[in-house]
């Protein structure tokens, strides 16, 4: 028997996701295109009224943006200042970029770098939820520097924090991890994904680069064992010249990453004028990752409550 619907419970047809899709879209057709800061066209109260034509362009298109602008800073020789932007409205939670991160940072099945958080929100029928990617936020004055003697953790010019992996064991790593207000820091445990089957596979074995060091997570030989470690914006590739692993990886189009001292770059484009995510200043966090903070349906901003029980 066909189940019954109540349209009471479906959500207004002026949600916000589905707001920010229409006005998208109606940029993507020409009519208004160029036209940056457009008002969004069904309500005059969404307070996501400033959309930049950018964000309707393919997304592709701006990852190739991303990657030759990264090019030119490297080429440059001038200091970045790394910026990461995640717009919420655009990741449908498929996690992709949590197995790029994976392959990229071997870490074994007990800990990530970056996870995705989803909380569903409204009724049964017509509910709605809200994925937020996490990683190391690169705080300046980063908590969880203080809670550890000084020159185990540090800022590097480009304003990403580097652990020294040698130093930050034990209590240390303990006490780093404890005080990173969004436990976004992950205590290698020495395990494998495949120790226990009959062949150890060679992806799990491999050498890789992290904070400027070569490791590798070989039973026996894993250096970085009992060692505190976190999202690093993949600072090995970006020193060669290549984004970010869950950046490159984005289908949803929904990670953005430049270099703030750069006036013309994409995330500059995007970012002037708006708002970020409410929660993380709230912590008394001054974040390298920002969150877009549009309304959604019933929800006047996104706060620490929807992701963070
Ligand atoms: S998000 Fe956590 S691990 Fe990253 S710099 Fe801030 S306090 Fe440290
Ligand atoms: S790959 Fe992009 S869309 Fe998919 S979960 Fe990650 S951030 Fe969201």
């Amino acid at each position: 028997m066909a189940e019954t619907i109540d349209k009471t419970k479906i959500p207004p047809k002026d949600s916000g996701r589905r707001r920010f899709f229409h006005a998208l879209a109606s940029l993507g057709s020409g009519a208004v295109t160029g036209l940056v800061g457009m008002k969004m066209l069904e309500s005059k109260k969404a307070e996501a009224a400033e959309l930049p034509a950018v964000l309707a362009e393919p997304s592709g298109r701006l990852v190739a943006r991303m990657q030759q602008e990264l090019e030119q800073t490297i080429a440059s020789g001038r200091t970045p200042s790394w910026l990461m932007v995640v717009d919420t409205r655009k990741c449908i939670g498929c996690d992709a970029c949590t197995v790029a991160c994976r392959a990229e940072n071997p870490t074994g099945p007990g800990g990530n770098f970056r996870r995705v958080i989803q909380k569903e929100h409204g009724p049964s029928v017509g509910a709605w939820a809200v994925f937020k990617p996490v990683n190391c936020l690169q705080c300046e004055n980063a908590p969880c520097a203080k809670a550890v003697p000084a020159g185990m953790i540090w800022k590097r010019p480009d304003g990403i924090v580097e652990f020294d992996h040698k130093k930050l064991k034990g209590s240390y790593a303990s006490a780093a991890a404890q005080a990173c207000p969004l436990k976004l820091i992950t205590i290698d445990d020495g395990k494998t994904f495949t120790e226990s089957t009959p062949s150890q596979q060679p992806y799990e074995l491999r050498a890789f680069v992290e904070n400027g060091e070569v490791h590798s997570r070989k039973p026996g030989a894993n250096d970085l064992k009992d060692s505190a470690r976190k999202c690093t914006f993949c600072s090995h590739l970006l020193d060669i010249g290549v984004l970010p692993a869950c950046v490159s990886t984005c289908v949803g189009g929904a990670m953005y990453f430049g270099d703030a001292n750069n006036p013309s770059s994409l995330v500059q484009e995007i970012t002037q004028g708006r708002r970020v995510f409410r929660g993380h200043t709230d912590m008394g966090l001054t974040p390298r990752v920002i969150y877009f903070e549009e309304p959604m349906p019933d929800a006047a901003h996104i706060d620490c409550s929807v992701c963070h029980y």
